[in-house]
């Protein structure tokens, strides 16, 4: 809950008055202090995200100096400056106007996002061209609710130094820059939330509920006291929960599990620990790549596995190998075609074996920051694993990559090997494909959407891309069985690890491995020590005979608040 900041204009709207000739070199001179100060601004921002952050998040600054020292840039406002007598921030905006039109024609997700670096380096120059003192804190006290068009790079990584409760925005994505920076500050937010901006007015009291994807603006005082009650238990129970970070995750009757963390960098490995994960189960190391200009060579990404390695809690750390394409493009990877259906087409693992190096390379790093870590326990894994012959030959690039290392006298180490299981003609055939595979970690995100024939970032089948679907829940359980026959450790990666209700069922299942955003796993720890699994499996079995995602819904719901009361306000839609 708070007051209401709106970035209605990117910036405001300049006069498009003709420069006297007399006034063009001065207007020259204008711009080019303005990029010069912009520049400096930049420099000390890198440098402070650096330090205070991480390394990868400071990477966006580079690429935003980049923008800034282009020539095709810098070119087009000179000429626009000289020839047309347009004034700079004039310029600068038929320049952002031209390369919108030009980006979203490009219909490239990748693309759009780098539209948003584009627009943040004209911000910077033109709140310099006009004087504007560029502030970073908006001129409003105690907590706000900042409600954006779309939230650019740099504001989002400034966000640490405000008060912000909570973030509504028009568009973006959950795979943009700025989503992935807010989610790992732990700050609520709802995107997608079309014409918000024409309902909410700076000073507005909104409430964000980000559990049930509601936005509330001016609630009456009843609602509002509602809104009030549910942040109270929401903070309550979460203060409880973090003090008993340090207890082992263990069931009411004494079965031990392993609940583990999600990352995307050093800096939530860090989080992890401190949120009493007990290992990491699911490194992306997409982040990396998705914040350099260009492939990040061997060395550099030994050195962040190995940060990675040592800031991860207990040394624990699967790495899962570069999972890209569907909505996330790397241009320099050469994936800038459009494709029909990018979910179903070159991504993850199907795009590493088109780039035989480049995946040795990012093999070879890890091999190499495991060895440099003796002590810790590292495997790799492998996206989107979908037939037998795929984990061969991912087996068998595993092998050519230590022989290079041997030959080059590197210091290496063979780690495990694993699939992840995200499509269901792996499901299916998981009893072969397993003997090929050291464990099984299940992309519940992926395995749900492919399941369901249901896209995981459509609005539009939300209702259909449930993982409490009876669908849903009959494959992970025969999944889960026949891991556990075959002695195949087996953990679930995905988002409905951290959700009670699904967790319960899970548990049911048979599964003892969990690996989840750390925010969840104090809730986690908690529920599992209010249940048995007895009682787990009694409710898998009821929620085995109803037919409906709704039925199962409700049904969960109910149970939860009988064996462990309050966890439902900890769920999300
Ligand atoms: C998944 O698909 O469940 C998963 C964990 O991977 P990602 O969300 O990165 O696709
Ligand atoms: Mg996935």
């Amino acid at each position: 809950m708070g007051t209401a900041y709106c970035i209605n204009e990117i910036f405001v709207k300049p006069e498009r008055k003709r420069l006297q000739d007399s006034e063009v070199s001065e207007e020259l001179a204008r711009y080019e202090a303005a990029r010069d100060k912009v520049s400096i601004e930049l420099h000390a921002l890198q440098t402070k995200v650096e330090q205070q952050v991480g390394k990868d998040e400071a990477a966006i600054f580079a690429t935003h100096q980049a923008i800034l020292r282009d020539a095709a840039f810098t070119n087009k406002i000179r000429k626009w400056i000289v020839d047309d007598r347009c004034s700079a921030p004039a310029a600068l905006q038929r320049l952002l106007e031209e390369y919108t039109v030009l980006f979203s024609k490009a219909n490239d997700s990748f693309l759009r996002e780098r539209l948003a670096d584009v627009r943040d380096v004209v911000v910077r120059i033109s709140s310099h061209l006009s004087d504007m003192l560029h502030s970073d804190m908006p001129p409003i006290e105690g907590s706000l609710i900042l409600v954006a068009d779309e939230l650019l790079p740099s504001q989002a990584v400034n966000l640490g130094n405000i008060d912000v409760s909570g973030i509504i925005t028009q568009r973006g994505s959950q795979t943009s820059h700025a989503a992935i920076i807010a989610r790992s500050r732990g700050v609520p937010a709802i995107s997608g939330v079309r014409g918000i901006l024409k309902q909410v007015r700076t000073g507005d009291t909104v409430v964000v509920d980000g559990t049930a994807g509601v936005v509330e603006i001016n609630p009456d005082a009843e609602v509002l006291s509602a809104y009030l009650k549910l942040q109270r238990e929401f903070t309550d129970l979460r203060g409880a929960l973090a003090e008993n970070r340090d207890q082992p995750a263990i069931t009411a009757d004494q079965v031990p599990l392993s609940i583990m963390a999600n990352i995307n960098s050093v800096r939530d490995a860090q989080t992890a620990s401190s949120m009493g994960a007990v290992g990491v189960g699911l490194y992306r190391t997409e982040y990396l790549y998705l914040t350099h200009a260009s492939v990040p060579d061997e060395d550099e990404q030994f050195q962040t596995y190995v940060e990675v390695i040592q800031a991860s809690p207990g040394q624990t750390v699967t790495i899962r190998t570069l999972d890209i394409g569907g909505d996330k493009t790397i241009p320099y990877l050469g994936h800038m075609q459009q494709e029909a259906n990018p979910f179903m087409g070159w991504r993850s693992i199907r795009l590493s074996f088109e780039h035989p190096e480049f995946f040795n390379t990012q093999i070879r790093a890890i091999l190499r920051a495991a060895g440099a870590c003796p002590d810790a326990d590292v495997k790799v894994m492998f996206p989107m694993i979908t037939t037998l012959e795929e984990m061969r030959r991912v087996r068998l690039m595993v092998r050519k990559a230590a022989a290079q290392l041997e030959k080059r006298g590197a210091t290496y180490r063979r780690v495990p090997l694993g699939m992840m299981l995200e499509v269901p003609a792996a499901a299916v055939c998981i009893d072969t494909i397993m003997s090929e595979a050291d464990f099984v970690s299940i992309g519940s995100n992926d395995l749900v959407q492919y399941l369901m024939a249901a896209d995981r970032d459509n609005p539009k089948v939300s209702h259909l891309c449930q993982p409490l679907s009876p669908a849903v829940i009959s494959v992970l359980a025969q999944i889960i069985a026949k891991c556990n026959r075959a002695k195949k450790p087996v953990t679930l990666c995905g988002e409905m690890a951290g959700q009670p209700r699904a967790f319960v069922l899970l548990l049911g299942m048979g599964l003892r491995y969990f690996s989840t955003s750390p925010a969840f796993i104090p809730v986690l720890k908690k529920l599992a020590s209010s249940i048995t699994v007895k009682d787990a499996e009694r409710v898998l079995r009821r929620v085995q005979e109803l037919k409906t995602t709704n039925q199962v819904k409700r049904y969960m719901k109910q149970q939860l608040q009988e064996l462990a009361p309050g966890f439902n306000v900890m769920e999300t839609v």
